[in-house]
Order: C-alpha cells, then structure tokens, then sequence
C-alpha cells in the first residue's frame, strides 16, 4: 500500500495521456508535456515518448534542426540513433544510453535511426536553462549503459539511476542548474516506493507497464501524473502486477519562458535573435 496516512506525501495534480503527433521529417511520436494541456512544468518543457516496430513511423528520422537555450535528454530503450551535429560531434545512441545535450548558445543537429527495421522505443525531455546558462557552450554527457547504475532491492524493485541519487547510488548526469532525478523503476506487484524529494522540485511520473497508487489515485500504463510540492514521494504498485514508471524532478527556475520551437529563451527579442543567428549560419 501507498503510505497516504502523511499528510506530507506528494499528490497527483494532474494527468494526461498526451496525444498522438509527428516531428522531425514525420517521425510517429506521443507528445506527453508541452501540450495545450500541460504547457510547461517548470523546469520541463516537452516530453515525448517514441514507440514504434514499423519503420514508416522512424525511419525519417530528424534530420538537421537547430536548439538553443536549453538542454535535451534523449533516454533510449530500444534499437540505435545516430546523432551528429555541426560541430563534428557524433555518436550513436544504443538501448539503454541517454544523451543529455546542453545546446547552450546553439547547435545544429540530426537524430537518425540507424536500423530499418524492429523495435525503436525511447524518450525525449527538453529541460529549461536559466537566463544566465542559455548563452553557454554546448556540451554532451553521451552516457552508455554500463555507466547508469541499477539498485536492485530485496523485494524485487530495481531502480535504473540515471540522475539524482536513491539508496547511495548516484546518477552519472551532471546538472547543476535544475538539479534533476531522473529514475527508471520497476516495482513488483504490490510493493511500495518512498523517496525524499527536494520540497520545491517540480515533480512527474510516466507509468509505462502496469499501474501505480498514489495516495487515493491510481495511473494507468499511457498516463503521466504531475505531482504536488512536497519533501517526499509515497507509490505503490497494483496487486495485478509488477509496474514500471519513469520519475523525474527537477528545480524550477522561475524566469520568463519565451518558446519558439527549437528556441527557447526568456525574451521574444531573444526568440529573433536565435532565428537570426540560425539563418545566418551562426549557430
Ligand atoms: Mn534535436
């Protein structure tokens, strides 16, 4: 049982299921935050969730585009993406890496899928910068799995670290400015997860397989659930089965967001700049 007897435990204010949309040259893809219904989660800007075994759906991929003025962290859970960018950085992207980029003051970059067939499933968060980080160098922590640790406790739940900290372990991303927790967790049928959070932090969980209780509430697999201020998290998984979720927090940084696209700064005269700088070839 989720402990709800703590008047502390955070709650769910919010859900979405997202919906169904394309980007890139059309690649098939579940916009789950920044969306007329979550706009933005301060400091998150956009999820989205790449699911497919139909090549149609990926194989476009996302060719050359420009960021600026916040980082983005592609998590891969299944099948290979090519990244590489204006820089001369490239890399490949295998199930169980993540990326995190900070584009700082500009990069031009493409995302490919590397195979032609099978499974391509992975996740795609954009984390805002503060005024003072969104000018910086960009900079990549490319992160392969056998550097993201996995705590596996007595009861069967197993914890993939990818930033933050749970139990001792620590998460390899290095990132100041939000101070995220970024967590993959699978619990057995029925076990609980409590975990201190930052009381501050902005807070959302993803279910991906089964289904979590948190405090009165249950979330379905497809759902994520924006949760409530608060020093700690309480869940449980359902009875019926084992559930898996991703978890992320992060601190906000409560400055003006401006967004256009790939751009995002505090200013609309920011937002001109950026587009003048890409048009010109300045990024
Ligand atoms: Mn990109």
């Amino acid at each position: 049982m989720a402990d709800s007897s703590n008047g502390t435990a955070r709650k769910i204010v919010k859900t979405t299921r997202g919906f169904a949309t394309s980007d890139g040259a059309g690649v098939s893809l579940h916009r789950l935050l920044g969306t007329p219904e979550i706009a933005d989660l301060d400091p998150f800007l956009m999820l989205d969730e790449f699911r497919s075994d139909k090549a149609d759906d990926y194989i476009a991929g996302f060719p050359n585009h420009p960021h600026r003025g916040f980082e983005t962290v592609t998590y891969m859970l299944a099948g290979r993406m090519r990244h590489g960018d204006n820089q001369g950085n490239s890399g490949l992207l295998t199930a169980g890496s993540v990326q995190w980029m900070t584009a700082g003051r500009g990069i031009v970059h493409s995302e490919m899928p590397e195979q032609e067939d099978g499974l391509l499933w992975g996740f795609q968060l954009w984390i805002n910068l503060p005024s003072t980080q969104k000018m910086t160098a960009p900079r990549y922590q490319d992160i392969p799995p056998e550097r993201i640790p996995t705590v596996e406790r007595p009861d069967g739940t197993r914890i993939t670290v990818i930033a933050g900290a749970v139990d001792g372990v620590a998460g390899p991303v290095d990132a100041e400015q939000t101070e995220p927790l970024f967590f993959d967790i699978t619990l057995p049928a029925g076990r609980s997860f409590n975990h201190a959070l930052p009381e501050r932090h902005a807070a959302f969980l993803y279910v991906i397989e089964g289904a979590l209780t948190v405090g009165d509430s249950q979330v379905q697999a497809g759902t994520l659930a924006v949760l409530s201020q608060g020093p700690r998290l309480a869940l449980a998984a359902g009875e019926a089965g084992p559930a898996r979720f991703i978890l992320l927090a992060g601190k906000p940084i409560g400055e003006p967001v401006a967004k256009y696209g790939p751009f995002v700064m505090n200013t609309e005269a920011e937002i001109r700049q950026a587009i003048n700088d890409f048009r010109a070839g300045r990024l």
